[in-house]
């Protein structure tokens, strides 16, 4: 029987755990996805006779399910940081199907997509995104819900509210998700991981839609992941996964909750910040090492290294994404020119012009 959107057996909710596609191997999982678009639709037919195509009409009636197609819509306050410019296009897409047609348009007008997910990792050039933003925040992105010792959940779903429920189905191992201020799609990208434990570690499956509007489902063991990254993810938008969790009292859980929760408190300031700006060097965990080149405090325009904790760069009101850069650029001189360390930034650094895509 054919599943619709909305109806609990369509999109995220649905992966299963096995992997039954992979792209380029031509076997999508999710056959409506493929109905519209470049499944047949002729995009000529809504464009305009003459000059530059009507996009927003385009964008819109391709994905045929009321979802609002914005033009150079403000990202800055969309992220943690609360900077940078606007995306040309941006969409919160309502279905599977409309999102799958709203890539097959980019594809064929050669525009890029971007995914963002809470913004909590994320700062936008001044300058602003070309082509298509996405956020998946619409209905069927957010489901969460227990099966027996897994959780599935939608990428655009808290990973707050899953460690949550995962407290509530009495399943360990995701209490580490409790503040990581992102989503599920947001955390699989970035390999997010805190208090020890990381993403991959309880990653039983993820279903994702590659660029030609494709949905596919992978094994989490047939994924690669490394520290703060899912390559596979960095071309395809990750739609949904099942989490592994095992059974303990829901006592124990919220225990190692509120311990965590605590030493975030202890540690992190409470301003406006993207976490973690660098991944940690081999050497010496980044925070320590800017700490100890004496950079607490410093600043450029609005953007300061907080004082709690080295490794946050905080907007203390008005900060520009160049604010940002250039304070971020000038730690990671100072760290290479006096102890030789060549830092990589953690956030993702977003918005680039056609021509360099
Ligand atoms: C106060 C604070 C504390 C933090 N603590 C931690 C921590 O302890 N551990 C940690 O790892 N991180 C931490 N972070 C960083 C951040 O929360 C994580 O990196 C999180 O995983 C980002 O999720 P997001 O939904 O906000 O993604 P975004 O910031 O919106 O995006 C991050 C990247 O993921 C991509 N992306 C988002 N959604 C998708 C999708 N559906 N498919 C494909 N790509 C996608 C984006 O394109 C971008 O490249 C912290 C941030 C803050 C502000």
């Amino acid at each position: 029987m054919e599943s619709r959107p909305g109806d609990g057996r369509s999109g995220p909710t649905n992966l299963r755990s096995v992997p039954v596609g992979k792209p380029g191997d031509g076997r999508p999982v999710h056959p409506r996805a493929q109905t519209k678009g470049g499944g047949g639709m002729s995009l000529s037919a809504v464009e305009p006779a003459v000059g530059q195509p009507d996009l927003k009409s385009l964008f819109e009636s391709a994905a045929d399910d009321g979802t609002e197609v914005l033009k150079d819509a403000p990202l800055g306050e969309k992220t943690t940081l609360r900077a940078g410019g606007a995306a040309d296009w941006y969409a919160e897409p309502n279905t599977i199907e409309g999102l799958a047609a709203l890539v097959r348009v980019c594809r064929e007008h050669n525009l890029p997509v971007t995914v963002l997910g809470l913004g909590s990792n994320f700062l936008v050039l001044d300058s602003g995104v070309r082509g298509l933003t996405v956020r998946l925040c619409g209905e069927p992105f957010v489901a969460i819900e227990t099966d027996g010792e897994h959780i599935r959940c939608g990428a655009g779903a808290r990973m707050k509210k899953v460690a949550t429920e995962a407290r509530r189905s009495c399943l360990a191992g995701m209490e580490f998700l409790e503040g990581i201020p992102g989503s599920i799609g947001g955390g699989l990208r970035m390999n997010a991981g805190a208090m020890g434990s990381e993403m991959v570690e309880i990653v039983e499956g993820v279903s994702f839609m590659d660029k030609a509007g494709e949905v596919f489902e992978m094994a989490g063991s047939d994924i690669e992941f490394s520290y703060r990254s899912c390559p596979l993810l960095k071309n395809q938008i990750a739609l949904g996964a099942v989490l592994r969790g095992r059974p303990d009292s829901a006592e124990a859980i919220a225990e190692r909750m509120a311990a965590y929760s605590q030493k975030r408190w202890d540690s992190q300031p409470a301003a406006r910040s993207a976490g973690c700006i660098f991944k940690n060097p081999e050497a010496i965990p980044a925070g320590k090492l800017i700490d100890e080149l004496g950079l607490k405090r410093t600043s450029e325009g609005g953007a300061m290294v907080s004082e709690e904790h080295g490794n946050f760069i905080i907007n203390k009101g008005g900060a520009t994404a160049a604010d940002f850069l250039k304070l971020i650029d000038r730690i990671r001189q100072r760290a290479l020119d006096e102890r030789g360390i060549e830092l990589k930034t953690e956030v993702q650094i977003i918005g680039k012009t056609l021509e360099h895509d």
